[in-house]
């Protein structure tokens, strides 16, 4: 006689893999789940106004960071229950979201409600209009910000210029877990990040087409940080 409470892990259709390896890119994740995509597809309209583009964004980061936490490390402790006493684990490092100014704080709450004891470093990075390079112009990260994985988040991973710069950064202060966590990449940014940066792991809900002459990600969803905020241009 079948156990029913053990019967979930012969259900035929039960896959518990959300993420699909990129054919295209090592080190590039896909997500590959209906709520992921249900979610981010809403996102894209154009007429789904800020507050609700906001809570879709949290929403979606809450749901990768359960993914994208798989790897990290636990330790066993001792817990008290009013019975007895029970095998516990806890994170044994700590965790800091890195969300890049200022698009990567539309997705940096829901990570947080999922996952409160994080720490938050922020990075500001604004591009140059005449070398069209990235200006770092802001930075502030927990002293022992190396002692633990680091997620980078940005929503919108285009060029990669600004991507790359905070990993540049990070490694500066010794970080070596960093993994990135966007909604959308350009093939372009992908590419720029993973040849600067081979070891991190970027996870995205999609993998566009292509970066535009303007360095929009097409078919992308706009400007994510004039979405998030109501400013648009
Ligand atoms: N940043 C955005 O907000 N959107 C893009 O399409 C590209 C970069």
């Amino acid at each position: 006689m079948v156990n029913a409470k053990h019967s979930i892990h012969k259900f035929p259709h039960y896959t518990p893999y959300v993420l699909t390896q990129s054919p295209q890119f090592q080190n590039l994740q896909i997500f590959d789940h209906p709520l992921i995509h249900h979610k981010l597809s809403l996102a894209r309209n154009q007429i789904t106004p800020p507050d609700q583009f906001r809570r879709l964004l949290n929403e979606i980061a809450g749901l990768m960071v359960y993914e994208v936490s798989r790897n990290f490390t636990t330790a066993s402790y001792t817990v008290q229950t009013p019975l007895e006493p029970a095998l516990g684990k806890r994170l044994s490092q700590p965790v800091t979201l890195v969300p890049i100014l200022r698009a990567g704080l539309g997705m940096t709450d829901g990570i947080l409600r999922l996952f409160p004891e994080a720490r938050v470093g922020h990075i500001g990075i604004q591009r140059d209009e005449n070398t069209k390079l990235p200006v770092h112009y802001y930075s502030h990260f927990p002293q022992d910000v190396s002692a633990g994985p680091v997620i980078i988040v940005d929503p919108m991973l285009a060029t990669g210029g600004s991507a790359v710069h905070a990993a540049d950064h990070l490694c500066k202060l010794g970080c070596a877990k960093i993994q990135m966590i966007c909604l959308v990449a350009a093939p372009v940014g992908v590419e720029k990040m993973l040849s600067s940066h081979p070891n991190i792991t970027i996870y995205t809900a999609s993998l566009d087409r292509e970066l535009d002459q303007n360095a929009y990600i097409r078919p992308g969803l706009g400007d994510a940080g004039d979405r998030v905020f109501g400013t648009p241009a």
